[in-house]
């Protein structure tokens, strides 16, 4: 081995060593894939849509937030898997590992369309921690980093839809640690480890997501003037109004 041979192979193990870190600077400077094309990003979406042997999703490459996946409730058009590939990259998703795992967690929601889980009291909270975890069992099947996906998620706060970042990316270690250790080859032999993982946290999940419901009853402003909005006067298909009303005397 010449001397450029073993800097290549030592570069290779130090980017082997820090697949997990979910440290700044590792998720922003190293292992960057900067070039990546359009057509490259196509190929892993096909690719992530081919392993949970989904039908190709119509792809959006604008869009307001990281990544989205709508299902339209009408049927009258098929799902539509949105990404902003500038905002990802922003917040630390800049290479091909990252970008495949956030394509899991976003086609893992087509996949569980239709599946209630009945783990915790929020069921979307319960699809967003089985995306996860999913992923998890993705990255441990695939050999694929999870430290720029759990560096990002991890920041992400509690909503009405999603549970605080730190519960998801303890999913993704979850599940990884767990097709690891047992062996489960398949997506629904792996489902096996989502209960135990949901009601170690449901209590704490059901108490957040009671708080998180009564801050949005008692603390949205419209506007800068800090007038209040009412709930009731909300439209009926309104999702918060729906939220806070089924959860307010919790
Ligand atoms: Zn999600």
């Amino acid at each position: 081995m010449n001397l450029d041979e073993l800097y290549e192979h030592m570069g290779k193990w130090r980017s082997f060593v820090r697949k997990h870190n979910a440290n700044i600077f590792d998720v922003m400077f190293k292992d960057v894939d900067y070039w990546l094309s359009e057509d490259e990003l196509l190929t892993i979406i096909s690719e992530v849509s081919h392993f949970f042997k989904l039908t190709l999703p119509d792809i959006k490459t604008h869009c307001d937030v990281l990544a989205k996946l709508e299902i339209n409730a009408n049927n009258d058009t098929g799902p539509e898997l949105f990404y902003n590939w500038r905002l990802l990259q922003s917040a630390g998703i800049n290479n091909v590992d990252a970008f495949t795992l956030c394509m899991v967690h976003e086609l893992a929601h087509l996949y569980f369309q239709g599946t209630r889980f009945l783990l915790c009291r929020s069921e979307r909270w319960c699809h967003e921690l089985a995306a996860d975890y999913v992923v998890g069992a993705y990255s441990a099947w695939k050999g694929i980093s999870t430290g720029k996906y759990k560096y990002v998620v991890k920041q992400l706060q509690m909503t009405p839809t999603h549970p605080k970042g730190e519960h998801r990316t303890d999913a993704v270690e979850f599940s990884y640690e767990c097709v690891l250790k047992y062996a489960w080859n398949d997506i629904n032999s792996s489902l096996k480890g989502l209960p135990a993982f949901v009601y170690a946290k449901q209590r704490q999940l059901n108490e957040e997501f009671a708080k998180c419901i009564r801050e949005i009853e008692f603390n949205i402003d419209t506007d800068s003037t800090s007038k209040r909005i009412s709930i009731e006067e909300l439209p009926d298909d309104n999702l918060v109004k729906q939220y806070v009303l089924k959860y307010k005397n919790i």
